[in-house]
């Protein structure tokens, strides 16, 4: 039994360019769990997998990526790459419905933080027709989305993730405050952030827990002895070594 589970984060972007075919198909001969990637609609009603909201910092074009036609962003290359293009959401579901590696779809915010009306439902409709709804893990910041994804039936999972402003803000009680008036039962917190007092603290609350940004081998090895659910890492491949050494 594996017990923590590994979450490929954005294809392992330590160990490929993030979000790009090159990592997925990286992704597909690791023994992980799961891959994490971001979705963004583009103008004219598809749904791309990119992290950011523009396109600057990890391809060669600029601006929104809403604000572009799939076409045009089809004409972009990942930066880090030679020629590969920007995935849809279906060619990324397609990529891996074939193995055993369940999505981890993180709905991403427009450039002003704001959630892309209709960006989840539709999200949804498109998995649907891939039959994959019950291997997909929907995660998001903004816990709205998060409550509308609770909404939705036959979903994996459901993760908050809680960046650590918020947990500055609010407080460990201000987070479970704010994931119970949301029906989330599950939060995922910034490994550096997560120790054996907040895990119990959320544990004690009736909350599933994992983190995220499980960059280095000791934050890894740190995440495997708290036992937590599962946590998404840039080093999938480091990370599997060591859980294995276990
Ligand atoms: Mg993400």
């Amino acid at each position: 039994m594996a017990g923590t589970l590994i979450a490929s984060h954005r294809g392992g972007s330590l160990e490929a360019p993030e979000n790009s075919p090159t990592s997925f198909r990286h992704t597909i001969n690791l023994a992980v769990e799961q891959v994490e990637f971001d979705i963004h609609p583009t103008a004219d009603g598809h749904i791309v997998v990119i992290h950011d909201a523009t396109l600057d910092r990890t391809t060669n074009g600029t601006g929104p990526v809403a604000a572009r036609t799939l076409a045009e962003l089809r004409r972009l290359t990942i930066k880090g790459t030679e020629a590969d293009r920007i995935m849809t959401l279906p060619e990324v579901i397609e990529l891996f419905r074939p193995t055993g590696i369940a999505l981890r779809m993180e709905v991403k915010s427009d450039p002003d933080h704001a959630p892309y009306p209709g960006l989840l439902a539709h999200a949804l409709r498109l998995l649907d027709a891939a039959g994959m709804r019950d291997r997909t893990v929907v995660t998001s910041f903004l816990a709205p989305i998060v409550a509308e994804a609770v909404q939705a039936p036959g979903l994996l999972g459901r993760i908050w993730l809680v960046a650590p402003v918020v947990m500055d803000d609010a407080g460990l009680a201000g987070v479970v405050a704010t994931a119970e008036a949301h029906a989330i039962a599950h939060v995922g917190i910034r490994a550096p952030r997560l120790d054996a007092r907040v895990l119990a603290h959320l544990r004690a609350a009736g909350l599933g827990v994992s983190a995220w940004a499980v960059n280095d081998a000791d934050s890894v090895r740190r995440m495997l002895d708290l036992g937590i659910e599962v946590f998404t890492t840039d080093i999938p491949t480091t990370a599997l070594t060591l859980r294995a050494a276990r």
